[in-house]
């Protein structure tokens, strides 16, 4: 039967250097709070005595350095102590990149030197790259750094949506619930949650957005000192594989970290001998790292959609608008053949165009498309310009010729362009 009351409660000890996984119901959020010591949770300080509550499926660890005690509801999916943790590790680079922060800081006057370091991420799926990104850049934050976060992981995105990659300065510690929520994040829409659609595409996007982010830290000796952590695709074979080694290239890393894998780390070895100032390190994947299926990716993908409209707690109310046909012009990019006057000669094959702006004809086939509203004032822009957000195609109306839509806020849209990609999503 239906269980009365709420769940128990109980505390846990933890002894010094070790961490609690927890993995919350899958129905149910979990309530639980620091009552003694000090913990974090992925890199961000745990508040004393505090409640706190955890979404369901989420999947986390509290780590201590000296010690705590953690109080609990019991009604987890599981959750264990492990003494054995990789924070260690972690911890030992942040303490490099510390040093290199200093040193780019104290030197800011030399544009050579005062760059701070320049991290990337890599490794397998579920190796805990975005783990290891966001506790990097929460305890750089700790330290009063306002390092950038960069996410290239169309897959999950942990800044905004998947099929988006993206950058935002981290200026405090990320909020173990919530996560990352930047006013202003920089956003470019690729629209699909695998590369292999249109790589061309990714790394036009992945190109665009570092030159910006060159040009924002030439301007910001803040932000150039703190320097920039990378997170990247799970996708490592391949395609994959030539991907990270452009975003290596593209972002000019100085340090790569790879997470779990030894055949990556030697390759990347390899190719990076004939850079001397990149540094190639290997970390141990931690063994709380949760695997997580194909269709658990599906649903954290439309988890995060779903926060994006309504909030992590349910605290955000979308509105709903409607918009004549007239007042929007949808485009995708890439795919059909090149557009050209004549017909090809004879023998002569068309090719896809990746970086060609088609436009979209506004019918029912764009019902529940989430859609990315583009920053652009002028057609020719769209290419290489940022998103501002998205809105989710909730009703079209063919007769009347209106299109029924949600956005996370009322107003105006900044721009009647707007890019359509393979996001969708469906209310449940
Ligand atoms: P990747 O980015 O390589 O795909 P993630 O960093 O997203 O992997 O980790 C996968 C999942 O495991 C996430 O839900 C994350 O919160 C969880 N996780 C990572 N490290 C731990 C840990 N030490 N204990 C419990 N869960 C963890």
């Amino acid at each position: 039967g239906a269980a009365l009351g709420p769940p128990a409660l109980k505390q846990v000890k933890l002894e010094k250097e070790s961490e609690l996984r927890i993995e919350v119901s899958f129905n149910t959020s979990l309530h639980l709070r620091l009552l003694s010591g000090n913990a974090e949770i992925f890199g961000t300080e745990m508040p004393p005595q505090n409640w706190l509550v955890f979404p369901p499926k989420m999947k986390f660890a509290i780590f201590t350095w000296y010690g705590a005690t953690i109080e609990m509801q019991e009604n987890t999916e599981t959750d264990y102590v492990a003494d054995e943790t990789s924070m260690i590790s972690y911890a030992n680079v942040h303490a490099v990149l510390e040093e290199r922060r200093n040193r780019a800081k104290a030197s800011a006057s030399d544009s050579h030197v005062s760059q701070g370091p320049r991290v990337i991420v890599v490794g397998p799926t579920d190796s805990g790259k975005s783990t290891l990104s966001k506790t990097l850049v929460s305890w750089a934050a700790k330290q009063g750094w306002k390092p950038t976060f960069v996410d290239l992981d169309i897959g999950q995105g942990s800044i905004t949506l998947p099929g988006c990659i993206a950058a935002t300065p981290i200026e405090m510690q990320i909020d173990p619930v919530e996560g990352i929520h930047p006013d202003m994040p920089l956003v470019y829409f690729f629209g699909h949650n695998t590369p292999t659609v249109n790589a061309d595409l990714y790394r036009v996007l992945v190109k665009e957005l570092a030159q910006i982010l060159k040009r924002q830290f030439a301007g910001n000796a803040e932000y150039k000192a703190a320097g920039m952590v990378i997170n990247t695709m799970g996708f490592i074979d391949g395609l994959g594989y030539n991907l990270l080694l452009h975003a290596i290239d593209t972002f000019q890393a100085n340090v790569v970290l790879v997470l779990g894998q030894e055949k990556l780390y030697s390759m990347l070895k390899g190719v990076l001998k004939r850079k001397p100032y990149v540094d190639v390190v290997k970390l141990q994947k931690s063994g709380g790292v949760v695997s997580r299926n194909k269709k658990f990716r599906a649903s954290a993908r439309s988890q995060r959609i779903r926060e994006y409209f309504y909030g992590v707690s349910n605290d955000l109310s979308p509105r709903s608008t409607i918009a004549n046909f007239s007042d929007l012009a949808v485009y995708k990019i890439g795919g059909g053949p090149q557009a050209s006057a004549s017909a090809p000669p004879i023998g002569v094959r068309r090719v896809a165009d990746p970086m060609r702006l088609v436009p979209v004809n506004i019918n029912r086939d764009l019902l529940n498309l989430v859609l990315a509203v583009s920053f652009a004032k002028e057609q020719d822009q769209i290419l290489s310009s940022n998103i501002a957000g998205f809105i989710w195609i909730t009703d079209i109306d063919i007769l009347r010729k209106k299109i029924t839509y949600l956005a996370p806020s009322g107003g105006e849209l900044p721009s009647k362009f707007l890019l359509m990609g393979s996001l969708t999503w469906i209310e449940t």
